[in-house]
Parts: structure tokens; sequence; C-alpha cells
């Protein structure tokens, strides 16, 4: 398996972001990033690219007051700047396209955008390819609503809204969904170079530097890299929709190595695949670069947790196992590590 670093959901100045591709591309360089993926609102997908070194991966956001989608691979995006969650992403399938649900549960901040927040509409959509289960910009929205709070994370420490980890309601969605289909979890910066104003003073609340070194996602490659744009593009998109990949706060630790998989006999599966048990039993064992607090979860729930830089279960239910990572950190202990599920069941079904 091959790994790369990545960071997506990002705007440029061709929609609302406040850098042009040209200045981001250093500060992707900079942060040690393999791949970032660019997803302008209403801008036509196109094939992934090569700049100094880091694959772009040209994708897009679709709609504007609601139900907002990150699309990838789509050879034609829709005309109307807002469809209904369904419409989305059945636009996406017919295309054969790679659709995640963006920030579905944002609350918004009186400081920011007016108080708006772009929440997704209709949980009753099915054929979603991922969820953004985490991100940044919505994350600290949220926080900053509370003006000592703004003041505490503007002034002082721009990462600590970060450290209440995922979005929960987000995580349960997810976890339901994966009871019964494949589904990506994610995470996004949704990067605008977000700034505060405070009279004449112009303040980098979440700059590209600052949010290129929070919330990155991992993904792991079947084959090396070609050194081509569009297939190693595709590479990371197939890997992306497939869960082979984990999102992790990597300011306070680079997770490079976390690895999870599971093994029965000769047979050895990694996050995104389904194994049949058929009765029998499994191990699920996960590996940490370093030591921390690791909790392996089964549809959400609990079952497992042990400190250290291993774990390993047998287990014997059908259920999608999933595993999180939490680092000591101050006085108790912060988000670090989210994999994708590695989905047990019963029997194939034909
Ligand atoms: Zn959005
Ligand atoms: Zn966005």
């Amino acid at each position: 398996m091959y790994e790369l670093r990545g960071n997506i959901h990002i705007h440029t100045n061709r929609s609302d972001g406040t850098l042009d591709l040209e200045s981001i591309i250093p500060r992707a360089v900079k942060a040690g990033l393999d791949f970032i993926g660019i997803n302008d609102h209403h801008v036509e997908c196109e094939p992934a690219e090569y700049r100094q070194g880091v694959l772009v991966l040209n994708g897009s956001e679709y709609n504007l007051a609601h139900s907002h989608y990150l699309a990838y691979d789509v050879a034609r995006g829709p005309e109307e700047m807002q469809l209904g969650s369904r419409q989305t992403v059945d636009w996406v399938n017919r295309q054969r396209g790679m659709g995640i649900i963006a920030h579905p549960f944002e609350k918004g901040s009186p400081y920011f955008s007016g108080g708006r927040a772009y929440q997704w509409q209709d949980w009753d959509v099915d054929g979603y390819q991922g969820i953004e289960l985490w991100n940044a910009t919505s994350q600290w929205k949220e926080y900053t609503a509370k003006l000592f709070r703004a003041v505490l994370a503007l002034f002082f420490d721009r990462y600590r809204p970060l450290l209440a980890g995922p979005c929960q309601q987000a995580m349960q969605k997810w976890d339901m969904a994966t009871r019964h289909r494949h589904v990506t979890g994610v995470a996004g910066s949704d990067l605008h170079g977000l700034a505060v104003r405070l009279g004449c003073l112009r303040l980098a609340a979440l700059d590209y530097p600052m949010l290129f070194r929070a919330l990155n996602n991992y993904v792991l490659l079947k084959g090396p890299l070609t050194g081509q744009g569009d297939k190693d593009g595709r590479a990371v998109l197939e890997a992306l929709a497939a869960g082979r990949c984990w999102f992790a706060l990597d300011w306070l630790a680079c997770s490079s190595g976390f690895r999870f998989w599971a093994h029965q006999g000769e047979k050895r599966l990694g996050m995104g695949q389904s194994l049949f048990i058929q009765g029998g039993e499994a191990e699920l064992v996960v590996e940490l670069p370093r030591p921390g607090n690791i909790r392996l979860l089964a549809d959400g729930q609990e079952i497992a947790s042990h400190r250290g830089r291993n774990l390993s279960a047998v287990v014997n239910k059908p259920a999608s196992y999933r595993v999180e990572v939490w680092l000591p950190f101050r006085r108790g202990q912060a988000p670090w590590v989210f994999s994708n599920p590695i989905y047990l069941r019963e029997k194939k079904v034909q």
C-alpha cells in the first residue's frame, strides 16, 4: 500500500477564497501535502494535475443555500445554483462522479456570513459516496459564536476550536448509514483564508498554512504513483471512494503509518473492504506510529479500548468496525485519528 496525505475542500479566489491557486501551491508544498482537493463553488471539475509536485484534484462544490456537495470527476456541473439534496446526488451519480456531503450540520456564527449556516436538507437520500464528518471552518465558526471564545481563539489559540473533534451529529448519521452500505468519512478544511476585521485591523483567522497543518486525509493506494496527474488523481479518488483512508488532526502529531486491518485465516483486508464471516470470527488489528488511546467501535458503539501503540480484538458480530484514537493533551485528551470502517457482513448477498 502506498500512503498519501492530502487536504481537501479548499476554495481559491476563483470563488470565495482569498488566494489564487498559484499562491496556494507553495503553502501546500511547505506543509508536506501530497495532494489537495480544490472545491470552488460551481466551477467545472477538471482532470487532476501536478503543480510543483503536489497533485491537485480539481473538483467543485455544488449548491448555495443548502445541501452543499463536494463533487469530483463530474463531466458537467448543474447550471442551477441550487438543486434539492436528492437531485444533487443523482446529478453526480449519473455522470459516475464522486460526491461528498459537506458540513451537513453546520451551525454558523453571528460574526461570519451574517450567521448563515448551510446544512444538508434531506437524509432520506441515498447514493452519496461520502460525508464530511469534520469541517474545520464550520467548527471554528461554531466555537467562536460566543465573543469570549472568539477572542481566545483569535489571539491565543487558533487550533483550540478543533479540539472538540468531528461533528457528533454527522458521526451518528455516518454510523447509521454504514450499517447498511459503504459510505466514506472524510475531513475537510473548507479553506477560504478567513479573516476577521477589527476596525482597520485584519486578523488572519483560518489561513491556508494553518489549515494545511490541521485536518488531513490519508489515502492508501494500491500501486505507486505514475507521475501523470489524471491517472494519479483517479487513483486518489478511487481510494477515497473506496474508504481506503482515514482522517486526522495532524496539528497534534503526524498520523502517517496508522494501520487498521482485519484478518481471517489467510485473508487480510483493510479499511473500506468487506469481510463475510459466515458464523466465524475475524481478528481486527490497529497499529499506531505513536501511543494513543485507541477505541474500537462496532456500528458506533465502543467494544474495546487500549492505551498504547496496538490493539487487537477477535470479533464475530456482523457490524461496521471503525477506530478512533485520542491523544493525551493538556489535562485531558484530544481527537487525533478516525479510520474508515471495515465491514464485517453475515454473508455475501448474491
Ligand atoms: Zn459549503
Ligand atoms: Zn466550501
